[in-house]
């Protein structure tokens, strides 16, 4: 999204600080001034049309890397793969490899879209209660920088599992770019520079993260390149020695001994707790292939992620209970996903843990009778979960129960989504993090990468019955969408964003947009986002506010900005039949992102 490799733009890899002026002019200028070219580099663009392969990420060289793959006859997991890698040395702060994701794949010669878990998991030694003290639950920002909320990772299982299961090259090649990049080192710009400095007082509490992201005490300079040898080592034998150097090998120990043992600095302040997790939790990880939820919306199919992500099970119901009440305008889209989230946090967690009704959280019943609820004006907040026990009662007869489950306690504004499409029409949707913008804090010494800080995402407690409580071997409740739309079998979408639970909404706002409000889909991605998740004000955008804010007040509704500004950052891909594809990223948001395709 934000920074150009060197390697990309064909530099020598011995210049250690670049002129601005010979790279990127627009990592340079200050921020108000930066709107004017795209940032990134040149070649960064956020809507791109042709045929063949497509790619929509956050960032030029992660695109390009996959459009490379695909133009070399790979397909669409392969080049997934590949970006997704690279986006680990450039976006390191969001993404990379001791994290998690889910990805969704639509395989065109059997029309079927297949999906991967490959969500981080709790230690065995973790229990409902490892989150409380005193009956209490700990500090957030001491949870989220420890070792305690570190989960086994996820993604080299994903990568690995695509890559056999539906891919054609293997780990070693698709780590090649990334490599390169790690190596040669890519142009630091105002956002890497801003997110470190906001990261600097607890990366400088361990050693090891401090060595790579505070060099000589200070965050990166803007318009310096940064290298990263160490992660460019650590892929390297990644792709000689395969995914059991980490779940069984020598990277795990090391993985496991940081999770333990932090290393904090000497004359650090703040409090490291520990972690759980052993050399057992990492065998015993696999990333798992599970059935996508579906619902069908205005004749077509839409594909989600099943639990333990709420994504698809959320962007679902609302989607159902939208269809329900028929005309759908933005008072809708706002009710329906109030709705939707007072379920998500009454009856989704992990599946291997808790019973989730996902059949019926996604039934065209259970939504009719959602649907009842909205009316004219914005409902009482909070919304009560709904019953979705098989048994639904005719208009006005829903029931209201008392509210359950706990809303989130935060929204990471970080994760990354990417999208690809190859010539054979195979399409990727698949969603990454490490959770917290830098995860957990905590860097592998020598390795060159975050640990993730992904089991914040439990509820910490107590909360009797929630269905997000963490558990041995438990895998917390995610929002992350990626999502795949077919009609009468065949690809019409894929679209995806970061933004913890506003992931959700950020979804269900660009499909609603592109097929109930008449937007194309880079106007669906542009326009100003609301987010309502059965919270007493609606989060939205200033934009969105001046916008549609007078005629939603009007109508009950209360807004607050959301805390960064903005919400989400979306790509998508759509087909635009005649084999003409277009691949969409954000034009403004977090600096903006790439859209490429192989025959513009
Ligand atoms: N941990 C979040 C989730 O799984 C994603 C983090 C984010 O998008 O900020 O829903």
């Amino acid at each position: 999204m934000k920074r150009s490799a060197v390697v990309a733009a064909g530099l020598l890899a011995a210049v250690s600080v670049v002129a601005p002026s010979l790279v990127a002019p627009s990592l340079v200028v200050p921020p108000a001034a930066a709107a004017a070219p795209p940032k990134g580099g040149p070649g960064k663009r956020p809507v791109a049309e042709g045929r063949g392969g497509a790619v929509a990420t956050v960032d030029l060289d992660a695109s390009k890397a996959a459009l490379e793959v695909l133009r070399k006859g790979g397909n669409a997991v392969d080049a997934a793969v590949t970006a997704a890698a690279v986006l680990g040395v450039t976006e390191p702060y969001s993404t990379g490899l001791a994290g998690g994701g889910f990805l969704l794949y639509y395989d065109a010669r059997r029309g079927k879209v297949h999906t991967i878990d490959g969500r981080e998991t709790a230690p065995r030694r973790m229990t409902a209660t490892s989150f409380l003290e005193n009956g209490e639950p700990i500090p957030f920002d001491e949870a989220v920088t420890s070792g305690l909320s570190v989960g086994v990772p996820g993604t080299v299982a994903t990568w690995d599992l695509a890559l056999r299961r539906f891919g054609t090259i293997s780990l070693r090649r698709a780590l090649e770019p990334a490599i390169k990049i790690a190596e040669k080192g890519f142009v630091v710009d105002q956002t890497f520079h801003d997110q470190t400095a906001q990261n600097a007082e607890r990366f400088a509490a361990f050693t090891s993260t401090a060595k790579l992201f505070l060099p000589g005490g200070r965050p990166p300079k803007v318009g310096s390149v940064f290298r990263n040898p160490d992660l460019a080592r650590t892929y390297r034998e990644l792709g000689k020695h395969g995914p059991r150097w980490l779940y069984e090998g020598r990277l795990g120990e090391e993985i496991v001994a940081t999770v333990k043992r932090p290393p904090v600095a000497p004359g650090a302040t703040r409090r490291v707790r520990p972690g759980l997790m052993e050399r057992s939790d990492l065998r015993a990880y696999r990333a798992i292939e599970r059935p996508p939820t579906r619902v069908s919306y205005r004749g077509m199919d839409v594909y989600g992620m099943a639990p333990p992500s709420s994504g698809g099970s959320t962007v679902g119901e609302a989607l159902n209970i939208l269809e329900a009440v028929g005309e759908v305008g933005l008072h809708e889209f706002l009710e329906a996903s109030r709705l939707a989230f007072a379920d998500r946090n009454a009856y989704v967690g992990d599946p291997g843990h808790v019973r989730v009704p996902l059949q019926e959280l996604l039934s065209d019943e259970f939504a009719k009778e959602r649907a009842c609820l909205i009316g004219e004006r914005a409902m009482a907040h909070p919304a009560s979960a709904g019953e979705p026990d098989g048994d639904y009662g005719p208009c006005p007869g829903a029931p209201s129960p008392a509210p359950k489950g706990v809303p989130e306690q935060t929204e990471g504004p970080e994760t990354t989504n990417l999208v690809v499409a190859d010539r054979w029409g195979n399409v990727v949707a698949y969603t990454s993090t490490i959770e917290q913008t830098g995860g957990s804090g905590i860097v592998v010494p020598g390795r060159g990468f975050l640990l993730n800080n992904e089991l914040t995402d439990f509820t910490f407690g107590p909360a009797e019955g929630d269905p997000n409580l963490p558990g041995p071997g438990k895998r917390p409740r995610s929002s992350m969408a990626p999502t795949i739309v077919l009609s009468g079998g065949r690809p019409v979408l894929a679209v995806g964003s970061p933004g913890g639970a506003t992931i959700i909404t950020t979804v269900l706002q660009i499909l609603v947009g592109r097929f109930d409000l008449g937007m194309s889909l880079p106007d669906a991605l542009a326009a100003p986002r609301a987010s309502q998740r059965n919270t007493a004000e609606t989060q939205a955008e200033q934009a969105f506010v001046d916008a549609h804010g007078p005629a939603l007040t009007a109508r009950g509704h209360t807004f607050t900005l959301a805390p960064d500004g903005e919400i989400g950052a979306a790509t998508a891909v759509e087909f635009l039949g005649h084999g003409r594809v277009r691949a969409v990223a954000e034009p403004a948001r977090r600096g903006g992102g790439s859209a490429l395709v192989e025959r513009p």
